[in-house]
């Protein structure tokens, strides 16, 4: 499965539990996958079902392939489904559609990124469900046509800034064997599980975007 956007790109709020985010959400709302309903970190959190991006060229594209339907609501604006026997990919807020329905391969363009629905500066979402349920984006998206490969400078560096110490070797290994979204899917996730210390630590969201972004051009 390939990324909803293409390179070069931001992630703006990760999936998961986010500070302030605005769609507050009860932790037993069942729209929350059971392994994150225990960790609610407190007051003030909303769960975000999916990843915000900002790709530079705007565009929305299919993750995988499969069935095409599209629809619009107060929440989600214009939206996109992909349905194949096991994933069902959903991107939200799109200003226009590129395509409306039937059978879309992977890579292919979708629409175009907007803020339609109740979202916040033009952004692309994207929400995954595998067989039914809804999971973290980042687990599953390998993106194939990203070539920019992370050195383990840059490993170390996002490491140390996103957990406060060195990777493994083992994590170097892994990292520098895949692009650079996988990196930033997984730093920005770690931030999200672990905000009040990051706060804590000195380290906020958007100087570590500021860096993976830097390095994504
Ligand atoms: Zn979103």
């Amino acid at each position: 499965m390939r990324l909803p956007v293409n390179s070069p790109y931001q992630i703006t709020t990760p999936y998961g539990w986010v500070k302030d985010y605005p769609l507050h959400r009860d932790p037993n709302d069942p729209i929350i996958p059971a392994s994150e309903r225990a960790k609610y970190p407190g007051a003030g959190y909303g769960f975000h079902t999916g990843i915000d991006y900002v790709p530079a060229d705007g565009k929305t594209i299919a993750t995988h392939s499969g069935s095409l339907s599209t629809g619009n609501d107060a929440i989600n604006g214009n939206y996109s489904i992909v349905n194949d026997s096991k994933f069902r990919t959903y991107i939200a807020h799109q200003s226009i559609f590129s395509v409306r329905s039937g059978t879309v391969e992977e890579g292919q363009q979708l629409g175009v990124m907007g803020e339609t629905g109740a979202a916040k500066g033009a952004h692309v979402h994207h929400s995954l469900r595998v067989d039914g349920a809804l999971v973290n984006p980042a687990l599953y998206v390998n993106n194939e046509s990203e070539e920019i490969m992370p050195t383990e400078q840059d490993v170390k560096y996002v490491f140390q800034v996103v957990t406060g110490s060195a990777p493994t070797a083992q994590n170097i290994a892994f990292y520098t064997a895949r692009p650079w979204s996988r990196l930033n899917s997984w730093a920005m996730t770690k931030l999200a599980q672990n905000y009040e210390a990051q706060l804590a630590a000195g380290t906020t969201k958007d100087s570590v975007i500021k860096y993976l972004s830097e390095h994504l051009t």
